[in-house]
């Protein structure tokens, strides 16, 4: 009954949520992380509490990063009790993980009706012994937009995340990054890349949900700054994204300087081609005045030539953005190898001597299948 009540609130506040649950037909637990702020305090409040308590339960969840109720100690214990008959504090399960050379640890999670996604945790040196960590998060089961080089791709879409899933992905890692245990000195999350698997302006509302929360003061208190939302172009989630208040870094997939290369490569061209892409990143910039990130992963004979350069160069001049040059992971498609490093670097020579401001980015985790959706490929083919 009580459940059953709360899940009518949740439905008020946030359809997304229940439209997601019902459609795929998921569990009816109602998992603490897909609410939203108002939503958790309207829990608090149906469940008799006075609703300061909902800022107390935030900062457990989201800050102090606690698993369990039990953690919750300055909760009172009927309270506590009360919750655990209402809510579930995570929708996640941990059930593979894989460690690469470079330190990228990568985990693949099953979620609540039993499909995986993976998440994976890359850290960067800094000053000294610092590290700096980027957590690489999933917004989809597969992904519907199909590029021939993704093995996420490649294994067909089959559902959108609820926030509660894109969220919980952040809060494991961060869990285990605060962990002082074996002598650790605790660290934090630096940035959220959205550059796992799915495409994230294809599930707009949950992937704003997560971003909010993942902001907001009384939630994890992320700046917006540190939050990347990665699209192959989805021209009105661009739009949209650029009229939101919080401003978060936009990187576009292009991989290809022309339309009939693109369309082959990033097959949501058709409907979104470069003439009316471009002008949408222009108007990311002009808006929100930060400047969007172009991702070109190089493939061998493919989109990697000095021609192709140059017309990339003239795709992009005069904007204020920036390519990230990407030696490309492994594909199962005969015809996508990864570009030689020689011509990563005489491609990359090229747009420089164009004026055009470029980094070449090392793939992460080579080792391990670290490419978007490639742990989870190897897990279906076993699993088989
Ligand atoms: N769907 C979104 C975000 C997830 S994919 C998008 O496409 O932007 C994240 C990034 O991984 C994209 O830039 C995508 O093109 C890239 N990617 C996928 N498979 C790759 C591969 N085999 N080699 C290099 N980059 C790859
Ligand atoms: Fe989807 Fe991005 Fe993979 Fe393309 S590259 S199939 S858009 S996840």
């Amino acid at each position: 009954m009580l459940t059953s009540i709360i899940i009518h609130d949740l439905k008020l506040k946030s359809d997304i949520i229940y439209c997601t649950r019902i459609r795929y037909n998921l569990t009816m637990s109602v998992f603490l992380t897909d609410m939203d702020i108002a939503a958790v305090k309207k829990l608090v409040v149906s469940l008799g509490e006075p609703s300061y308590r909902a800022k107390q339960l935030l900062d457990w969840v989201y800050r102090k990063l606690a698993v369990s109720r039990d953690e919750m100690t300055d909760l009172p214990l009927s309270f506590r009790q009360k919750l655990a008959a209402a809510v579930t504090p995570h929708t996640l399960t941990p059930i593979r993980e894989v460690k690469a050379k470079d330190g990228t640890v990568k985990v693949l999670f099953s979620l609540p009706d039993g499909k995986t996604v993976e998440t994976a945790l890359m850290q960067f040196s800094s000053d000294g012994n610092k590290h700096r960590y980027t957590i690489c998060v999933s917004t989809q089961v597969g992904c519907p937009i199909g590029c021939p080089f993704c093995a996420t791709g490649q294994q067909g879409f089959e559902r959108n995340l609820t926030p509660g899933e894109i969220i919980d992905q952040v809060l494991y890692f961060a869990r285990r990054l605060q962990d002082k245990s074996n002598g650790r000195e605790g660290e934090k999350v630096d940035n959220i890349v959205f550059m796992g698997m799915g495409e994230p302006l294809a599930n707009y509302s949950a992937v704003w949900q997560a971003i909010e929360m993942l902001n907001a003061k009384d939630g994890f208190g992320l700046s917006a700054r540190s939050m990347t939302v990665s699209t192959a172009g989805l021209i009105p989630g661009i739009e949209r994204l650029s009229g939101e208040k919080l401003q978060v870094g936009l990187a576009v997939s292009l991989h290809a300087p022309d339309d009939k290369l693109r369309n082959q490569l990033v097959p949501v061209n058709k409907k979104y081609p470069l003439d009316k892409l471009i002008p949408a990143c222009r108007g990311y910039f002009a808006q929100t005045g930060r400047r969007v990130s172009f991702e070109y992963a190089l493939f061998d004979g493919v989109n990697d030539s000095i021609p192709q350069a140059q017309a990339l160069a003239d795709l992009i001049r005069g904007m204020n953005c920036h390519v990230n040059l990407i030696s490309a992971n492994s594909t199962s498609a005969q015809t996508l190898r990864p570009s030689p490093r020689s011509r990563v670097l005489v491609f990359q020579q090229e747009l420089k001597n164009l004026g055009i401001n470029c980094t070449l980015r090392q793939s992460r985790g080579q080792d391990i299948d670290a490419g978007c959706g490639q742990l989870r490929s190897r897990f279906l083919t076993q699993s088989k």
